[in-house]
């Protein structure tokens, strides 16, 4: 988020208010942070953590629409000490439908969820499969990157960009290009792992 910061403020700046770089990477530097301290923690406990963290430190819209999906991703892991292919699946599902819980975006309102959205699906395809986990989260990066891509023709239905009505339309959609980098960041987690 810190490297990304500028390009997503300056998204931002286009159909919002150009805070979304600044916000995010006040509020995930945090949640790292917290991580240090996170011993012991299992997976969903971190999950739990980085949810509170969000909530209170991106702060705009997306820090409660974050927050919630960490929640509930969280709370689909629960206290196991591990997971495995099929529960990060249920794991990225929850976090969504916590999303729009929040938020009541679908996907063609030019959100964060029109990344979430084919992203899960993809991992889910690909994860019923059978194919190995690490390809599974290179095609749900592909998939997060393409919905974020393809929400530059859109209108915003949702959040601060629809109040521009048809002046939204010809830029990519902030909270979508943060979504595509953490599908991103968890592939590469994976890879490094
Ligand atoms: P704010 O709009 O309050 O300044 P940010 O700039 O941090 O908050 O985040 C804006 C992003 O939040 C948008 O690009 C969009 O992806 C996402 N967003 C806004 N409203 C919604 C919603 N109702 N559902 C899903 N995502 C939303
Ligand atoms: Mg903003």
């Amino acid at each position: 988020m810190s490297a990304h910061r500028d390009l997503l403020t300056q998204l931002d700046a286009a159909i919002g208010d150009a805070d979304h770089g600044i916000n995010m990477e006040r509020g995930f530097t945090a949640a790292a942070a917290a991580m240090e301290t996170a011993n012991g923690a299992t997976p969903g406990e971190i999950l739990l953590e980085t949810a509170s963290t969000l909530m209170f430190r991106v702060g705009g819209a997306a820090g409660p629409l974050y927050g919630s999906g960490f929640r509930e991703a969280g709370n689909s892991l629960g206290k196991a000490a591990s997971f495995g292919p099929q529960d990060l699946v249920d794991a990225l599902r929850a976090a969504l439908a916590g999303i729009q819980a929040v938020g009541a975006a679908v996907e063609g309102d030019k959100t964060m969820v029109d990344a979430w959205a084919p992203a899960v699906e993809a991992l889910g395809r690909e994860i019923s499969a059978g194919d190995d986990i690490v390809e599974a989260l290179g095609r749900a990066r592909e998939a997060a990157e393409a919905g974020a891509q393809a929400t530059v023709p859109l209108q915003a239905r949702k959040g601060r960009a629809s109040y521009l009505g048809p002046r939204s339309v010809g830029h990519r959609d902030p909270g979508a290009s943060s979504t595509s980098l953490l599908f991103a960041a968890l592939e590469r987690a994976l890879r490094e792992a």
